[in-house]
């Protein structure tokens, strides 16, 4: 790592306060819309470092933005800090070894997520301020990522109208700029109605509502090989009518979660799924609606913003991490299959390489690997303004997301480097765009021209709001 540049002296100089942020913020994981601790710890940060703070963005609680700078164009750099139920771990190990008690985890990084955003964005006030550069630097904390659809609603509500271009991150097992590839999808809460009766004296004046969820799930898995290959359709039972086999279940609901290539492979898809849904009611003499709780729109790239981004992570190289981190993200590598280290380095389109527990280069950005199939809520940002996206390594490579090992490794030495250095990477970008004058327009060029066929429309429906209570569900 070449730290030549005055910005990445300013990460440098703050990046204790960031890492100790981060790691409290593992230390609380909450659940998507619950994220009132970690969402203040974020908010305190902001107000320390003389952010100006805009609370409950879009009606939600736990959204924040805080902004610094005056006129000139306006950067958002977007945070995250929820974590996930069942992900619960004691951090430094390499074994599973849950936190009594405490069900919940950062296992998909979001602690880093957020603090390294954040370190960026005040990175980037200290050097407008150092600088009396023109220029505005938006720190957005974004609550719910998973499955939650926060940043869409944020768009929908207008968050994002006045910004010029958006900056990102995630964990990663490389450092890279990140393909920007993810499926579009949807949550739906399929609610059938029937009749209850008992079930052995009367069945015939039964009608199950959880026959009709079953044959649902029926006619989607027929659907199944008749649908492009990249959609997915899961699915998940939030009631199936209660404990009684004696009564005929009167009421039954599964949730779908349904993804599509994009929007308009989605809509498609979606409405075969409610085609059966009605089909299931249908013959089962229930009534069914449908409700959506979530939806997020597919990544589109920005090709300047990319290049912008590349040449900051080559500028920099890669993190420096030392026998030590190897050493540990050995040990986690050791409780990972073959088949789960293969795929790392496929994802990224590098040879497999055997015996390398930690990333030592930066991807190139023509480097294409086996795109991801998950989703994200970051794509409706980029639809919504030019966006780019980081991967910064900080895990053991063949690391799976959503895993207790990855919860195990977001406190560790080799997770604090990645941190700082992808903040480097973001803020860097973010420079090149204030001194560059060119950029903003090209960027802006570039979202356009993809919009111009299929401008944005929002996946929310106009008349769902925010899904604040998701989690007590989960
Ligand atoms: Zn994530």
């Amino acid at each position: 790592m070449r730290n030549s540049e005055d910005i990445w002296h300013l990460v440098d100089a703050k990046k204790d306060d960031f890492i100790a942020l981060s790691d409290r913020v593992w230390g609380m994981p909450e659940l998507a819309y619950t994220e009132f601790k970690s969402c203040n710890e974020h908010l305190e940060t902001l107000q320390k470092e003389g952010f100006r703070i805009t609370r409950d963005v879009a009606g939600i609680p736990t959204a924040v933005t805080g902004e610094a700078g005056e006129s000139g164009p306006v950067i958002a750099i977007l945070g995250e800090y929820d974590a996930l139920p069942g992900l619960s771990q004691e951090a430094g190990v390499a074994e599973y070894r849950p936190i009594e008690g405490n069900g919940f985890g950062h296992g998909c990084g979001h602690n880093l997520l957020g603090s390294a955003a954040l370190l960026a964005a005040t990175a980037v006030k200290d050097y407008l301020e150092t600088n009396g550069i023109k220029g505005r630097v938006r720190y957005y904390g974004c609550p719910a990522e998973e499955g939650g659809a926060a940043k869409g609603f944020m768009v929908r509500a207008g968050a994002f109208d006045d910004v010029d271009m958006a900056i990102t991150w995630h964990p990663a097992a490389f450092s890279q700029v990140h393909e920007p590839k993810s499926l579009a999808n949807t949550r739906i809460d399929f609610h059938f109605t029937g009749r209850a009766s008992h079930a052995a004296a009367a069945p015939h004046l039964g009608r199950s509502a959880l026959d009709a969820v079953e044959l649902m799930s029926v006619g989607v898995n027929y659907m199944r090989e008749h649908m492009p290959s990249d959609a997915r359709v899961h699915y998940a039972f939030l009631d199936a009518g209660g404990i009684a086999p004696n009564v005929v279940q009167a009421s039954a609901t599964v949730r779908y979660l349904i993804r599509g290539r994009d929007l308009v492979d989605l809509n498609q898809l979606i409405a075969r799924v409610r085609k059966i849904a009605e089909g299931a009611a249908l013959m089962t003499e229930t009534k069914v609606t449908a409700k959506v709780v979530s939806a997020v729109s597919n990544l589109i790239g920005n090709t300047p913003l990319e290049r912008a981004m590349d040449d900051a992570f080559k500028r920099l190289g890669p993190p420096d991490f030392d026998d030590a981190d190897r050493a540990f993200a050995a040990k986690i590598q050791s409780t990972l299959t073959d088949g789960d280290i293969q795929a790392a380095f496929r994802r990224v389109g590098l040879p497999v390489t055997k015996g390398l527990p930690l990333c030592d280069q930066i991807v190139p950005l023509d480097q294409h690997g086996e795109a991801m199939v998950g989703s994200t809520d970051v794509g409706d940002v980029s639809w919504a303004v030019p966006t780019v996206q980081a991967h910064g390594a900080t895990y053991a490579i063949g690391t799976p997301g959503h895993s207790w090992q990855l919860t195990a490794q977001g406190k560790m030495p080799a997770a604090h480097k990645g941190m700082v250095h992808v903040a480097k990477v973001m803020a860097s970008t973010a420079i090149a765009a204030l001194l560059d004058e060119t950029l903003i327009p090209r960027a802006k060029a570039d979202h356009q021209a993809r919009l111009k066929d299929t401008p944005y429309v929002s996946p929310l429906p106009n008349d769902i709001d925010p899904p604040l209570e998701m989690s007590k569900i989960a």
